[in-house]
């Protein structure tokens, strides 16, 4: 399977869920998950019409946006765990980060922000289903860091994201789903910046999409299956 076939599939697949529960495919952004993929299958999957790639390695990601720099239509999505050391790089390059889980992270984003570029978008990362990861706060503590961000000038509150605890049974997975979906209403109605919803991978994106997904975040099923090198 080439990229190229790999995407025309998962765009079908995206379609028939936001069909299955009548809304619009429009509604749904794909994001290339392109991380420790080379920037030759990135380019395979810009000729085959993505435009919003994500990264979870720092230094990897800013390599592939520097290599880039002249694709001005490519949109950069940070989607991994970030220590604070690193925050300025992803400050400096990127124009989303997903996975913001405590106000220090905010304050450093908004200082680092260069002037020159657009505030950079922000999904606060929730721990939906999964004990054993540290990423993510619990939905109580929502309230709390968004009314932090939205005082920071140079970021922009835009939703939610999350990585439930792998399920494979359909009804599993949107129960997690669903909680977020709930959550992210109430978030929207404070605060009209709010319109993303980042959830949703290769092996749960229909359960996803029916839970109200606004972005699913797709690598697998695009570039084939990752190999890491320790
Ligand atoms: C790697 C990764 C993905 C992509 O997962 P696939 O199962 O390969 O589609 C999505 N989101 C995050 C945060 C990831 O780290």
């Amino acid at each position: 399977m080439t990229i190229q076939n790999n995407i025309a599939e998962v765009t079908a697949r995206i379609n028939l869920a936001a069909t299955e529960c009548h809304r619009s495919p429009q509604e749904i952004t794909l994001l290339a998950v392109s991380k420790t993929k080379p920037c030759e299958a990135i380019l395979e999957a810009i000729d085959a019409g993505l435009r919003q790639f994500g990264e979870n390695y720092v230094q990897e990601g800013v390599e592939k946006i520097q290599y880039f720099a002249d694709r001005t239509d490519l949109v950069w999505h940070f989607i991994g765990p970030l220590q604070s050391n690193k925050s300025r790089l992803v400050a400096e390059h990127f124009d989303w980060f997903h996975t913001l889980d405590r106000a220090k992270i905010a304050q450093r984003l908004n200082e680092q922000r260069p002037q020159n570029k657009a505030p950079l978008n922000v999904l606060i990362q929730i721990n939906i289903s999964d004990e054993n990861s540290k990423s993510g706060i619990k939905l109580e503590d929502v309230d709390a860091l968004a009314a932090q961000v939205a005082q920071l000038p140079n970021l922009v509150l835009r939703g939610l994201m999350t990585i439930p605890a792998p399920e494979t049974d359909y009804e599993r997975q949107c129960a997690a789903f669903r909680q977020m979906e709930q959550a992210f209403q109430q978030l929207k109605n404070n605060y009209p910046t709010v319109d993303t919803l980042s959830m949703g991978m290769t092996d749960d994106m229909a359960a996803a999409i029916h839970c109200g997904s606004t972005l699913v975040r797709i690598g697998t099923a695009i570039f084939g299956a990752r190999q890491y090198h320790n």
